[in-house]
């Protein structure tokens, strides 16, 4: 995989002493620790705090690193490429969509913190409702609002894309939003 800024360069950079593992003390500031929490995915051009959380690409490193904006770095990498390359060329705008949709994920995440939602645990709430239903329809399941069917199954979607690493979950997150707001005012008490 081609890339604009590859990890390790940014890792010895910075100091950041890798093991075989490709582990190291976390870096980040603000963070201080004695183990190696910190991971680098060089595969996906990565890292991944499993102390503070810290998470993203290359750049972001620098960025975190540095005190500066993911955009200030995103430019400067920028600035030493030659976009006349027609691949580079490709390459870089695949890379934008990718921005792109990293900004969806960051945002639905915040939005999850904000909202306190624990989707694991709504979505045990909404079995607990189906089953709830279910005794008093005599376990026939057509009987079901087809409302709450719909709920329970934009759920387990979203329960599932939870556990996806792929980045098209991102429109999803988008979508659901508002199914999940709607599913957790009405059946959700
Ligand atoms: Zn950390």
């Amino acid at each position: 995989m081609q890339v604009l800024l590859d990890i390790f360069d940014v890792c010895a950079e910075f100091g950041v002493k890798l093991n075989s593992h490709n582990k190291a003390k976390c870096p980040l500031p603000g963070h201080n620790e004695k183990t190696a929490s910190f991971k680098v995915y060089p595969k996906n051009n990565n890292f991944y705090c499993f102390g503070c959380g810290a998470q993203g690409d290359a750049i972001q490193l620098k960025a975190d690193l540095t005190g500066r904006t993911n955009n200030e770095i995103y430019k400067e990498v920028m600035c030493g490429l030659d976009t006349s390359d027609k691949e580079t060329k490709r390459y870089l705008e695949e890379l934008a969509v990718a921005r792109e949709k990293q900004k969806a994920v960051d945002e639905f995440e915040n939005w999850i913190h904000e909202a306190k939602i624990d989707l694991y645990t709504m979505c045990h709430l909404m079995k607990d409702k189906i089953e709830e239903i279910d005794t008093k329809v005599d376990g026939v399941p057509n009987d079901i609002p087809d409302e709450l069917w719909e709920y329970i199954g934009e759920l387990s979607k979203f329960e599932m894309m939870l556990e996806s690493l792929e980045i098209s979950r991102i429109e999803f997150y988008k979508e659901y939003k508002d199914v999940i707001e709607i599913a957790r005012e009405n059946w959700i008490r």
